[in-house]
């Protein structure tokens, strides 16, 4: 309840607005100086010349991390944050953070979202310094039912987004940030959490999430719409269960469903519990049957591509890991080779047909029979279907996704990325697979990362190597998916 107050428009007594930050001087002290650590430990890198750039003033440092012209030193330990940039182009680029803080006032809590936005062009200064601006985009009034946007006074219910995601069955939680019209993830202010111990969280228990929650990127939806909403959440953090609590709410979405995974057969509930199982875990789990995390992640990592493989042929997940493993193959170019395979017409009964001795000098010769002549007709179907998928294109603050438009284009990320783009390039021209490039805004003629979608779902989001993408990336690429 807030304070009762005398009304003297309408000489009634009523309830007193609630108090919220609206400006950037009313942010306490410690959080602010929370949010200036977050967004300043980090220094410039730029890859052409390999050389380090002070992250105030673009000096160079030298190796011990020493800024001559602002006489301090930087943080080039292993582990500090490196912006890559081009140096002669900085002026042009801007990045943000996104700060989740939460707030209590009278026992209502605030949860608020703050943008921290950095760039280099300075009005008053002919080369390039450091600017911050701090912006509070959101301030949400939490209640059991709904979020109440104080700034733009709109009210979300509960029962409506679930209404929004109710056809959704994963990743549902950005739709609802979507909803929200909050767009941007970010970090949570973790310090505070106990204040919220008094309010309506206070059966979530998130604040025992303090440590999990720390490091993770995370959305407005998942730190009020799912632990308020659903009454699973409470005893998937009493038992430790973050993952499964913050990143999976449509399992939650039926109290029943959840209380079965947690007791899939008891046996195993140990094991998942101990090693906090996510959804996809758990589903990878289901797949193997073996209490081995390494090829548990191995399947939650390409959870696809096995559904993809286990579609072509029911092979043995657990034999496949060891077989790829003696092979230093990676998984989709074994899926490439089943797929070629059985297009051939081999019999996939046998057994080395399906683990022959040496995969990839098979998957190459396999691939050369079916070979390619990439000629004009490749690409004039490619730029048709291009001119298709555009309307995919997805753009924020730091990256763009779009679709392949040539078959040049392909060939030239096949070799900067070192994958096997090349091979797709008849699957992609007759539409039978979707090739998109996610490059960053600040360096847009570089390979990145190379994503391949088909009926709207992700198959596979490549770095250069074949390597996964981290997890905000993937949150990213999701998020696009999702729209
Ligand atoms: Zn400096």
């Amino acid at each position: 309840m807030r304070q009762l107050q005398f009304d003297t428009y309408t000489g009634n007594i009523i309830e007193a607005k609630l108090d919220y930050w609206q400006d950037i001087e009313d942010i306490p002290i410690l959080i602010r100086n929370f949010i200036y650590e977050k967004t300043t430990n980090y220094i410039l890198r730029d890859e052409d010349n390999n050389k380090n750039y002070c992250p105030i003033c673009t000096h160079e440092i030298d190796e011990y991390g020493f800024c001559q012209n602002c006489q301090k030193f930087c943080n080039i330990a292993d582990d500090a944050e490196v912006k890559i940039f081009d140096i002669d182009k900085i002026k042009n680029y801007a990045f943000f953070n996104t700060y989740y803080i939460f707030d209590v006032v009278n026992n209502e809590v605030i949860l608020y979202v703050i943008d921290e936005c950095v760039y280099y062009d300075h009005p008053n200064l002919a080369s390039p310094y450091r600017i911050m601006e701090t912006k509070i985009e959101h301030a949400y009034h939490i209640f059991n039912n709904k979020i109440i946007d104080l700034k733009g006074n709109i009210t979300y219910y509960y029962k409506n987004i679930d209404k929004q995601n109710k056809k959704d069955d994963e990743n549902y939680n950005y739709r609802i940030d979507n909803y929200l019209n909050n767009y941007d993830g970010g970090t949570l202010y973790t310090d505070n959490l106990d204040l919220l111990k008094d309010t309506i969280y206070r059966y979530t228990n998130i604040w025992e999430a303090k440590d999990y929650l720390k490091d993770k990127y995370l959305f407005a939806s998942d730190l009020t719409y799912i632990p308020l909403h659903f009454s699973c959440f409470e005893y998937l953090i009493k038992d430790k269960f973050y993952s499964l609590a913050f990143d999976n709410p449509h399992l939650l979405k039926y109290d029943n469903e959840a209380r079965m995974l947690l007791n899939p057969n008891g046996e195993y509930l140990d094991f998942m519990l101990n090693n906090n199982f996510n959804f996809y875990q758990y589903k990878a789990f289901q797949l193997c049957k073996i209490k081995d995390m390494r090829i548990i992640n191995f399947i939650e990592r390409n959870l696809y591509i096995v559904e993809k493989i286990l579609e072509i042929k029911k092979i043995d997940i657990v034999k496949l890991y060891y077989y790829l493993k003696n092979q230093s193959v990676n998984i989709v170019e074994y899926r490439d080779y089943l797929k070629l395979a059985k297009d051939l017409g081999y019999n996939l009964k046998e057994k080395n047909v399906i683990f022959p001795k040496r995969l990839m000098e098979e998957h190459n010769r396999l691939f050369e029979k079916k070979y390619i002549i990439i000629d004009k007709s490749y690409d004039d179907k490619i730029k048709e279907v291009s001119s298709k998928l555009i309307k995919n294109k997805y753009e924020d603050k730091n990256y763009v996704i779009y679709p392949a438009s040539s078959v040049k284009e392909m060939l030239e990320e096949g070799k900067n990325q070192n994958n096997c783009l090349r091979t797709y390039i008849e699957d992609y021209s007759n539409g039978n697979t979707e090739i998109y490039f996610m490059r960053k805004k600040s360096n847009l003629n570089k390979s990145f990362v190379t994503i391949e979608v088909k009926d709207k779902k992700l198959i596979q989001a490549r770095l250069k190597n074949n390597l996964d993408p981290n997890e905000k990336i993937m949150k990213i690429i999701n998020k696009w998916l999702r729209n």
